[in-house]
């Protein structure tokens, strides 16, 4: 058969081990998952009251293709226009109407290394050239070495900021001094996927920068601080002009009934986004204290993840957690690859794991001696 050639070196996502799986392989009987970056705390009790309520919905009737109600209710959140807003199965299907839209052999896009997977992943399919810049030694972009790669064939820019997987951010000046200098024929994608944990002050208001730059689309999600990573809704916002490119490109009916309601019920408890974004900071306090305590090095963090090098081959790390029944990412799978990501936990889910942590170090020292 004829297939894309390219597809010979793409490998289908690999899901990490199910919570039921470590818990037969290790005998355990509590799992805590920490790989994922989804709240620790589920999300906003107005979604299971939707549910509740769902019960007359009719599952044999196709979802609302415009996902109407929805959508008026990000346009109202955001102060933005309904015509203004891409909506996908998941801000991952947002990314891959944006790279099919744009992308083709001959033309290239840039982006961030290590950063999220999926801007090379879709390139690739679509047959683009990929050019990565490294991040610089603090987990940052390195913005002004992304604008010198870009030239007349390159289609998207794409950001993301809180990066996964560093949590490292990008400053309101840096991006601004950015996009004044980006040629128009580039579309710059900056993925929000953790907007709703930041605090840093000097981090931008993509919204209002949307106005200034008609270039520029902004990517959020429901999965993350929204807690409903499993009903897969995410939306990209930009001018009428590039949304009315991409529609074309969505599927018609790609965001189910029931998240779609989720996702507008969700949106109404600000309080739940708000305190959810209070806990994340006291929890990564608890990761810099540990960190700081073992000496060792890690990013500091605008997202619910955590980025820590313990200077052995991740997958060690991953495995030792996993066998005491914390499941997070090595970053062997993530560019870093004597690092493991942590997403933070509750409380006691990070006093737990920053135990095993402890203990991971003190076995290793002893096998050294
Ligand atoms: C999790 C994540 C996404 C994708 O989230 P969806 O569940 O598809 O909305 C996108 N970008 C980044 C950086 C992420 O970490």
């Amino acid at each position: 058969m004829n297939w894309k050639s390219q597809l010979q070196s793409l490998k289908a996502y690999q899901p990490g081990k199910t919570t039921d799986e470590v818990k037969e392989l290790y005998g355990l009987s509590k799992i805590v998952k920490l790989a994922s970056n989804e709240n620790p705390f589920g999300c906003s009790p107005y979604v299971s009251e939707f549910l509740m309520n769902s019960t007359n919905i009719s599952h044999a009737i196709y979802p609302d293709g415009y996902a109407k109600v929805l959508r008026d209710a990000i346009a109202e959140h955001l102060n933005v226009s309904p015509t203004e807003l891409v909506l996908g199965n998941g801000s991952d299907e947002v990314i891959l109407i944006i790279a099919r839209a744009l992308l083709a052999p001959g033309k290239n896009t840039v982006m961030a290394t290590p950063t999220f997977p999926q801007y090379k992943h879709n390139a690739i399919i679509e047959g683009a050239e990929v050019r990565e810049v490294p991040l610089d030694e603090n987990g940052r972009h390195q913005l002004s070495k992304m604008l010198d790669v870009i030239d007349d064939s390159t289609s998207i820019v794409w950001l993301c900021s809180p990066n996964n997987p560093s949590g490292e951010y990008i400053r309101n000046d840096e991006l601004v001094a950015f996009l004044n200098a980006v040629p128009e024929h580039v579309l710059v994608v900056l993925d929000e996927a953790y907007y709703e944990y930041v605090v840093a002050e000097d981090y931008y208001d993509s919204l209002s920068l949307l106005k200034q730059y008609p270039q520029l689309l902004v990517t959020r999600t429901f999965s993350k601080a929204y807690g409903l990573a499993g009903f897969r809704v995410g939306y990209g916002v930009a001018s009428e002009n590039v949304i009315k490119m991409l529609e074309p490109v969505r599927e018609p009916f790609n965001n189910n009934t029931l998240g779609q309601g989720a996702a507008a019920a969700a949106l109404k408890d600000q309080q739940f986004i708000a305190s959810c974004r209070e806990e994340n900071r006291k929890g990564l306090e608890q990761f810099y204290q540990f960190c700081e305590e073992d000496g060792l090095k890690y990013y500091p963090s605008q997202g619910n993840f955590i980025l820590i090098d313990f200077g052995v081959d991740g997958n060690q790390v991953f495995e030792y957690l996993m066998s005491k029944g914390y499941i997070v990412r090595s970053g062997q799978a993530l560019g870093f690859p004597t690092s493991v990501r942590v997403t933070v936990g509750s409380k006691d889910q990070n006093e737990g794991i920053i135990q095993e942590m402890k203990s991971f170090i003190q076995t290793g020292i002893q096998k050294q001696l």
